[in-house]
């Protein structure tokens, strides 16, 4: 084959920062990943970088959905040629709809304590198919940095309704706390209360919704009907898990993700369900091969060449902070050099 029979749709594509106005500070480690300057007059208030997003913000304005870069939204380049991008397999299974939402994440302040409703909940009673189980790829942290997750005893309903009416620091209080450093990863279920701490960075893979019960709102100037999804409280608060997340639990739900040596699983198993998290690292010297997918690749580490496809091989020069968009119609994937990728997916 030929290069100029070879469409530009084989070629992995760089992802433009898309980096939408949020109701909490951060974003500066966001671009300081990505290589880009940060401007004089930064709004501080840019801390999530949507990455080959179909999803829009539930409030907020909207937006989040990807533009490529010759204009296209990304589900118009989906619907052109499902089949190509997706893959058929995934098409026939799934639809036209990664099912995926990916993020760059700098928590510059601590986020607001919150769930997301799972499945069941969100087609009950928000008429979605998605709920919003997502997961937490630390890749950089400051000494200390901590996260939240699950309560560490069981909440009753009543308790937790004077919790959130009362808007304290018991909310959080009553999670486990978790220090995490770069390596982490943790898988949050739906239902489960969470916060990420200020000075956490992370790759982040969610269901793709937008679907927030804000547990934590008034002190972060949160209107109520944003921060229970139009639900009565009673209603939105069915939707989280009172707990407990014992240590056991909680050990099921972590992973280092970078004691992976070669090729594996950045998550725990049961993320396997509602997406994948495929590290591929060539540091031990031997080129890493992943099979054909639509997947978000970042490179979180070194760098070095990333190959698709073997009938007409496309090279791209890759380093840390790179992002690109792979089709699945790229082929397969190979990484050498002194580079760790991971390769964000759809569940199969
Ligand atoms: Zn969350």
């Amino acid at each position: 084959m030929s290069e100029t029979t070879v469409s530009d749709l084989t070629r992995p594509s760089r992802l433009p920062l898309n980096t939408p106005h949020r109701f909490y500070r951060g974003g500066t480690r966001i671009l300081d990943f990505r290589g880009l300057d940060v401007p004089a007059d930064f709004d501080d208030h840019r801390p999530e970088d949507w990455l080959a997003s179909t999803t829009r913000l539930f409030a907020e304005g909207g937006g989040g959905v990807t533009v490529l870069d010759d204009g296209t939204t990304l589900p118009d380049a989906l619907a052109a040629d499902p089949d190509h991008w997706l893959g058929p397999d995934h098409v026939a299974a799934h639809g036209v709809e990664p099912g995926l939402l990916t993020k760059l994440l700098d928590a510059g302040e601590r986020l607001p304590v919150h769930s997301h409703p799972d499945r069941a909940f969100a087609a009950a009673h928000l008429d979605c198919d998605h709920g919003k189980t997502e997961a937490w790829i630390v890749l950089d942290a400051e000494p200390g940095a901590c996260v939240w997750l699950g309560f560490r005893d069981e909440l009753p309903a009543d308790e937790l309704a004077e919790l959130v009416e009362a808007q304290d620091d018991r909310l959080l209080e009553a999670l486990n706390r978790i220090e995490v450093s770069p390596g982490d990863a943790l898988l949050v279920p739906g239902g489960q209360p969470h916060a990420i701490g200020e000075g956490v960075f992370v790759l982040e893979l969610q269901e793709p919704t937008d679907l927030s019960v804000m547990l934590e709102h008034r002190r972060f100037g949160l209107e109520e009907a944003h921060a229970f999804l139009g639900l009565t409280v009673p209603r939105a608060l069915e939707s989280v898990d009172r707990g407990p997340l014992t240590a056991d639990g909680l050990a099921a739900l972590r992973r280092r993700w970078t004691d992976v040596s070669g090729s594996g699983h950045a998550l725990p198993e049961q993320a396997a369900e509602f997406f994948r998290a495929e590290v591929l690292s060539s540091t031990t010297g031997s080129p890493v091969s992943g099979a054909a997918a639509f997947a978000v690749v970042v490179a979180v580490d070194g760098q070095g060449l990333l190959t698709t496809g073997s009938d007409a091989p496309r090279t791209t020069e890759v380093a840390r902070g790179d992002v690109l968009l792979v089709p699945h119609g790229a082929g397969d994937v190979r990484v050498e050099g002194e580079l760790t990728v991971i390769r964000c997916m759809p569940s199969v």
